[in-house]
């Protein structure tokens, strides 16, 4: 039992260009923050082994996984003439020789934690990964994005772990547009979030499938705010489904010292928000979380904010 931390050497390999603020160092400064704080030493490390194109298509279609894998064999081709070239799937979201590989590893990740955790292997799992997933929908990538890490796990614990109801929080400052394309109407799933509106990726449903419950929030919504809607929406939300295991889209985007979206919190609020997750968790789900990294751009917010979160996962916050 324990907290398992999921990283492997393939995340830091998949880049889409010089000045990509989705790039490597994001997860440096996540290790680096583990290492430094001695944190290691309370996580269990699994091995991480990829998925197979068979995983993928329990959230996606075989077209957009033939359409990636197609893009990634042209590219090899074209490498040979043409070093550096990137493949090009919209402005954000590109390609280069590592990707698929990532990719695969990532959704690994993902479902080598969440079988960890169904076999009480572990009581709970961060999975440091790139690339992010929850901007992906069944039959496209978009916004960094390539296949549904998250999605797939929870199709993976609905139709091979045995569970009868999984739930998703969302907690990054974007809509988990992909998520919700792919869980939509499935009774079997809960996702709660907030997102900062108006903003990318501008897809919320109409009308909203019963199943989510994904908030909207203007920008500068203060934290406190932002702790209300969790206690007056989701947590309730989240108890009457009691769910018997809880997936995180676990963005760190909505920091206030990360520019790429206009929320405020802290690590501080971080913290908080996972242990109200913790408590529906251990309330309902014996435990059971599965966090995977999404969004969160500045290196520094970020390493601090996963600290944050890890702590309250493992059990080993700072006394106060
Ligand atoms: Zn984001």
């Amino acid at each position: 039992m324990g907290t398992g931390f999921f990283f492997d050497e393939h995340f830091r390999l998949h880049d889409m260009g010089e000045g990509h603020p989705e790039c490597g160092v994001r997860l440096e400064a996540i290790l680096e923050r583990i290492l430094e704080t001695g944190l290691e030493h309370a996580l269990v490390r699994p091995i991480v082994h990829p998925a197979t194109e068979q995983d993928l298509l329990l959230a996606h279609s075989a077209k957009h996984i033939e359409y990636i894998k197609a893009l990634h064999e042209a590219l090899k081709l074209r490498l040979l003439n043409e070093p550096g070239a990137f493949a090009h799937i919209d402005p954000d979201t590109w390609m280069n020789a590592n990707t698929w590989d990532a990719c695969l590893y990532a959704v690994g990740a993902v479902l080598g934690a969440t079988r960890a955790v169904l076999a009480g292997e572990l009581t709970n799992a961060f999975c440091a990964v790139r690339p992010p997933g929850h901007h992906a929908e069944r039959d496209t990538a978009m916004g960094f994005c390539f296949f549904n890490n998250v999605a797939i796990a929870v199709k993976y614990a609905l139709e091979f772990g045995g569970l009868k109801r999984v739930a998703v929080v969302d907690f990054d400052v974007h809509h988990g547009n992909g998520t919700e394309d792919i869980l939509a109407n499935d009774p079997r799933t809960l996702m709660v979030g907030f997102y900062q509106h108006p903003f990318y990726p501008y897809k919320q449903k109409i009308p909203t499938p019963l199943n989510m419950k994904n908030i909207a929030l203007p920008a500068y919504a203060k934290p406190e705010q932002i702790r209300e809607m969790i206690q007056e929406i989701w947590l309730p939300e989240l108890e009457s489904f009691e769910p018997e295991m809880i997936f995180i889209s676990a963005g760190f985007d909505a920091h206030r010292d990360d520019d790429m979206g206009q929320f405020l919190l802290r690590e501080s609020d971080y913290a908080w928000i996972t242990r109200q997750i913790k408590g529906v968790a251990s309330r309902h789900s014996n435990g059971r979380i599965v966090s995977c990294l999404e969004g969160g751009y500045n290196p520094r917010a970020l390493a601090l904010s996963v600290e944050s979160h890890i702590r309250v996962l493992a059990d080993m916050e700072h006394p106060f």
